[in-house]
């Protein structure tokens, strides 16, 4: 069965009205950003996301993505391939004060919809999945091709058998 491609733009309060729920793919083609924060990245996002009123009579929108993507290691320089897993929950708000937002149950992050009630869902959840990304990309210790211990080895290197950066101060007098 092929999967649905999730719209990029759509209305969230409709959809909260409609309690639409999708369950289906987005492209990392049409991450631009994402893709130029990786070394690559597979070609689909797994996304699922459910509108819904909740008791109180707000529209929110919550869900998942799930994708793969290579990172160069930053103590080896060697690609590894780490999985990315976000959900999300947002309220959509329009024009409100802070005051509204601030209101806005904590569990709901808000998200301003445009002057015709849309928001960018793509741009919102290549977000997430940007934000998920590790600030510092790293192997796993075991399957990193610098290991710990030769990493140390130049910790525990003792301090005399190291040349004196000041020989060489020491030398430039003598000239
Ligand atoms: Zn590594």
């Amino acid at each position: 069965m092929q999967k649905v491609k999730l719209p990029k733009l759509i209305d969230p309060v409709k959809s909260a009205t409609k309690r639409s729920d999708y369950q289906g793919v987005m492209m990392s083609s049409d991450m631009a950003r994402l893709t130029e924060a990786v070394a690559s990245v597979a070609g689909t996002i797994e996304s699922e996301v459910k509108f819904d009123k909740d008791a109180q009579g707000l529209n929110f929108f919550h869900g998942n993505l799930a994708t793969t993507v290579e990172l160069i290691c930053e103590r080896c320089g060697e690609q590894f391939v780490h999985s990315i897993q976000v959900s999300f929950c947002y309220s959509p708000v329009k024009g409100q004060s802070q005051e509204d937002i601030d209101e806005l149950p904590e569990v709901y992050e808000p998200v301003e919809v445009n002057d015709h009630g849309e928001i960018n869902l793509l741009e919102l959840l290549e977000d997430e999945l940007i934000l998920a990304l590790p600030i510092v990309a790293l192997h796993a210790e075991e399957d990193c091709n610098i290991k710990q211990d030769q990493m140390s080895y130049g910790k525990i290197e003792p301090a005399d058998e190291r040349p004196n950066p000041f020989a060489v101060l020491k030398e430039l007098k003598r000239d």
